[in-house]
């Protein structure tokens, strides 16, 4: 009897939310294969990778290869992978890379740098991520043999702790150039590259030319369910497959996860704007409300914003998660919320109602 009646109970609570469908914006990573991203992976022609016989994987990497003008493309299970290979193609131990305080490689990889390399980050104090060619020759080691030998530039584009902020590709132009002059690799974190080519309408072909090495990933704005790619020309991508196997990437039939990828090139990288201008449409509501103290520029689809100091995080947390709404903290009093191709126009609809009412 008890037990029934916490029954009915439970299924009493949570009526006022009934109508709510779950808004899931912690992230771009959570969507899942639409059905026709699944019927393309169903009817794809797989063979064993790791003898190079993949014929969807194959294509995969040439068609990204050739998008970005480069020699070399090679698929990763993740992101962290694919950038790790590339910091590792570019340092010998002991030596440093220059990245952003915000980067993605030094903040959310484990300290995979240290680790896998034996190379440190010297960070740099950059604006949302970006920092500038100034800032880069500043930062490059003098030659004397007792300092740690500068190697690498590492540039996220779009920032992901900077709040999806595009770089002005000016000033990734002069930063090729003093790593040009001073004989420095330079890599491209592009998890979300798809996103800044988008708002800001450039092309594959001219981040080829500017990098040496560039990750792109496939599961997160794209909406594949795995995938990264590293691309780059035959010369640093030699020992890329070696080192995947070292990582323990080396994969079998991935064909059917290659599949998702070349099904999202062709389908899911123009959409992008509508989750940009849904980011947009989300940030003027948030900073209509007296419970938020800012809310950081937005040109993708991440927006970042600050609480009122009188306002309880967790508290906030647990109220838009009581409107099944679900965002992330980022520390500091800041909170996020990311936009995809899983939130609907009809959850977008649903959110700005809620948050106008909150
Ligand atoms: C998500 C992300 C990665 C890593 O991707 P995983 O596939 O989760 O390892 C790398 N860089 C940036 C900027 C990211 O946002």
């Amino acid at each position: 009897m008890l037990i029934r009646e916490n029954r009915v109970k439970k299924i009493r609570f949570p009526l006022s939310r009934e109508n709510h469908m779950i808004i899931d914006l912690r992230s771009d990573t959570v969507t899942k294969p639409s059905k026709a991203m699944l019927d393309a992976m169903l009817s794809a022609q797989v063979g064993d990778d790791v003898f190079r016989e993949d014929p969807t994987v194959n294509t995969l990497e040439e068609r990204l290869a050739k998008l970005f003008g480069k020699q070399k493309a090679l698929f990763f299970p993740s992101g962290s992978m694919a950038n790790q290979v590339a910091i590792k193609l570019h340092t010998n131990p002991g030596e440093q890379v220059i990245c952003d305080k915000y980067a993605h490689i030094y903040n959310y990889e484990v300290g995979g740098v240290a680790f896998h390399s034996g190379a440190s980050c010297k960070l740099l104090d950059g604006h949302r991520g970006m920092f500038t060619a100034a800032q880069v020759k500043e930062a490059i080691s003098p030659s004397e043999y007792y300092y740690s030998q500068t190697s690498l530039v590492e540039v996220e584009n779009t920032t992901n702790k900077g709040g999806g902020a595009c770089w002005d590709f000016g000033e990734i132009e002069k930063i090729k150039e003093v790593c040009k002059t001073n004989n420095l690799g330079f890599h491209l974190d592009g998890a979300r590259l798809w996103n800044a080519m988008v708002a800001k309408n450039e092309t594959t072909q001219q981040y080829g030319q500017a990098f040496d090495t560039i990750s792109v990933c496939l599961s997160k704005g794209l909406g594949c369910p795995v995938g990264s790619v590293l691309i780059g020309n035959e010369d640093i991508m030699k020992q890329s497959l070696s080192l995947r196997k070292l990582f323990g990437g080396n994969m079998r039939q991935v064909g059917y996860l290659a599949a998702a990828g070349l099904y999202a090139l062709d389908h899911n990288i123009e959409r992008l704007a509508e989750d940009h201008q849904r980011a947009k449409e989300i940030g003027a509501v948030l900073a209509s409300l007296n419970t938020i103290k800012k809310v950081e520029p937005i040109e993708t689809n991440i927006v970042i914003f600050e609480l009122n100091d009188a306002v309880d995080e967790a508290e906030f947390l647990n109220k838009l998660k009581e409107k099944q709404i679900h965002i992330i903290g980022m520390g500091s009093h800041k909170l996020r919320m990311v936009t995809h191709l899983d939130y609907t126009a009809q959850m977008h609809e649903q959110l700005i109602e809620i948050l106008k009412r909150f």
